[in-house]
């Protein structure tokens, strides 16, 4: 079986874990995981673990995304069907990809090592699932636009005018001086129509 990232070279026979056999990459340091290893792993291993918080980045370069999105997908070294990749999020950059054909898994280069570090390597099946990657997909959206309105109002204006609405919402005259803030202010520019 040929490594999906370097095409040429040979998966060879590995363990990442005990009760967990890989196939492994020498040239790019890869993992193919079939799966049923991994459950058999999954069954062997027991309770779930506690997911660990990210240690923090101290090195700016090192939280700049993996170039992985931008790769094409890869083939499934077993089946040979596009394999299709899913993001773990939970503050990790890693994308694991899945062959939908034959349920096998590629882990890159430390991948497996890093979501061990988090204990979300026990979890590596429901980051396939349709509630993980809603989750995932909501969580970025919500990034994005937290970081969206920090570019347009800069940290300290958008601080300000969320103690403001913290006292706002809180307020017992809240109903007046939310109709005071509209005052001249026509709703279809409120909701940007
Ligand atoms: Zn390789
Ligand atoms: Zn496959």
């Amino acid at each position: 079986m040929q490594c999906p990232v370097c095409k040429t070279a040979s998966l060879h026979n590995d363990q990442l874990e005990s009760n967990l056999a890989t196939l492994s990459c020498t040239a790019c340091g890869g993992h193919w995981i079939k799966s049923y290893q991994y459950w058999r792993w999954r069954d062997a291993h027991g309770r779930d673990l506690p997911e660990l918080p990210p240690t923090p980045i101290l090195d700016e370069a090192s939280s700049v995304p993996n170039a992985g999105s931008a790769t094409a997908p890869r083939l499934c070294p077993d089946c040979g069907h596009f394999m299709r990749r899913y993001p773990v999020g939970h503050e990790t950059d890693i994308e694991l990809e899945r062959c939908g054909n034959c349920g096998g898994m590629w882990f890159d280069a430390s991948e497996w090592e890093s979501l061990r570090e988090r204990n979300l390597h026990d979890d590596v099946h429901k980051v396939f699932s349709e509630v993980w990657q809603t989750e995932v997909f909501r969580r970025q959206r919500a990034e994005a636009r937290e970081k969206l309105l920090h570019e347009m109002l800069g940290a300290e204006d958008l601080d300000k005018v969320r103690n403001i609405k913290s006292w706002l919402d809180k307020h017992p005259r809240r109903s007046e001086l939310y109709a005071l803030l509209h005052e001249g202010y026509p709703d279809h520019r409120l909701f940007g129509e």
